[in-house]
């Protein structure tokens, strides 16, 4: 079902709009910000808003404070610098419900924009509290989620608070980053121009299992890379070493594998072996897909990369998530670097890159600016790709 966006919002001028940001930022130990990215990210929506004459009142999580107030985990200096990005002043209150939230609103003007503290100080946040969600929701005309990297979590900022204000008759609408989020993402699972390739690697086939068996489905190729591959590999009887491979999935995989049967779903026919999966190892390149025994698998081979360049290459749209090898050793990145210049190379194809270690190593591999789209949401976006109605998306108001 479409939603709701920013850009079907009419008139609200003069509106209390509550805004579900995602300032969840890097600090260093002194509470600096080291990446603002995810501020910057939101100008557009509070652009718009401001320009508007809305009075916006924006609520967020920073860290994992686990219920309690800790200033370590304080929204304050996101107050600060926000108000240096947007140019106009950006007041703060040091609590996202109560007296003092209730005062600094009513005296609030068309265009002023006010942040609260971190959500995550209230336990009842996470827990979809209905009386808490009541009290985010009561200064609220409308509502604007612009955090599509915890639209997955159904809390009371994401899920709860919009329940509460469509039932007043308030709209409830994606921002400007959600709205791409779910454009680009959501495009490429339900039409996607084809054909449609799919790239997975990573640590784990559990934690993809899945959004395998979804993709499955739905896309032209499927690319398997990183050590995930491995447990494929050993459920189809090949040497895999002292590879990280998951014992437990086995059953799994061959399941997997079975579904497969027939569609064009690739694992690697050679790898890059190391003697240990540190940096300075010994090193070589293995003939075929086996990997042998005292050696383990860091990154798939010249081979490998060769043929899903090819299917990559092929492809109108692409959808990637998860390194080819442990890239964050530069001797074991070539992969998933590889990987990262073909799919910003296919200028014929919308690319898609999935949160997480593959955003990063886009960036590294220094392609992000390349690709159609990089997603804000690692665990958002994987649970996308699962087919998953996410619940801070299902909430929102329906077109
Ligand atoms: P994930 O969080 O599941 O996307 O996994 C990302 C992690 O997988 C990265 O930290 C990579 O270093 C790791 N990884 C990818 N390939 C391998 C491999 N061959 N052996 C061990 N770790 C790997």
């Amino acid at each position: 079902m479409a939603k709701l966006s920013i850009e079907d919002l009419k008139d609200f001028r003069n509106q209390r709009v509550l805004v579900r940001v995602d300032y969840n930022v890097p600090l260093d130990e002194n509470g600096g910000i080291t990446d603002d990215k995810r501020i910057k990210a939101t100008v557009p929506t509070l652009d718009h808003l401001v320009k508007g004459g809305a009075k916006i009142i924006l609520c967020s999580h920073l860290g994992r404070p686990k219920g309690k107030r800790d200033p370590k985990h304080s929204l304050r200096p996101v107050a600060q610098r926000l108000a240096e990005i947007l140019g106009r002043p950006v007041a703060f209150v040091d609590d996202c419900i109560g007296e003092k939230v209730d005062k600094t609103i009513g005296i609030m003007q068309p265009g002023d924009v006010v942040l609260l503290e971190n959500l995550r100080f209230y336990a009842e946040e996470e827990k979809n509290d209905p009386p808490f969600a009541e009290k985010l929701a009561r200064n609220a005309d409308l509502y604007v989620n612009d955090a599509f990297g915890s639209a997955h979590r159904a809390h009371a900022s994401t899920e709860g608070v919009a329940q509460i204000i469509k039932k007043r008759g308030g709209n409830c609408v994606a921002g400007f980053l959600m709205e791409k989020e779910l454009k680009y993402l959501g495009g490429a699972l339900s039409s996607p121009t084809r054909p449609f390739v799919c790239i997975l690697g990573g640590a784990k086939v559990s934690d993809k299992i899945a959004v395998i068996e979804n993709l499955l489905t739905q896309a032209d190729a499927i690319l398997i890379g990183g050590a995930m591959a491995y447990t494929f590999l050993k459920a189809q009887g090949f040497g895999v070493g002292s590879s990280l491979v998951e014992n437990d999935k086995l059953e799994m995989a061959k399941s997997l594998l079975g579904k497969a049967k027939g569609k064009t779903f690739l694992l690697p026919s050679d790898h890059l072996q190391a003697t240990k999966p540190t940096a300075g190892a010994t090193t070589r390149i293995t003939d075929g897909p086996s990997i042998e025994d005292g050696w383990c698998g860091v990154d798939i081979g010249p081979e490998t990369i060769a043929r899903y360049n090819r299917e990559i290459a092929s492809a109108k749209t692409i959808v990637w998530n998860g390194p080819m090898g442990i890239f964050e050793i530069p001797e074991y990145s070539k992969g998933t670097f590889e990987v990262a210049r073909a799919v910003a190379g296919n200028k014929n194809a919308i690319s898609i890159i999935g949160g997480g270690d593959s955003a990063k190593a886009a960036k590294k591999a220094g392609v992000d600016k390349q690709v159609t789209f990089v997603s804000t949401g690692g665990g958002a976006s994987l649970e996308f790709l699962e087919g998953k109605e996410l619940p801070g998306v299902a909430a929102l108001s329906d077109k």
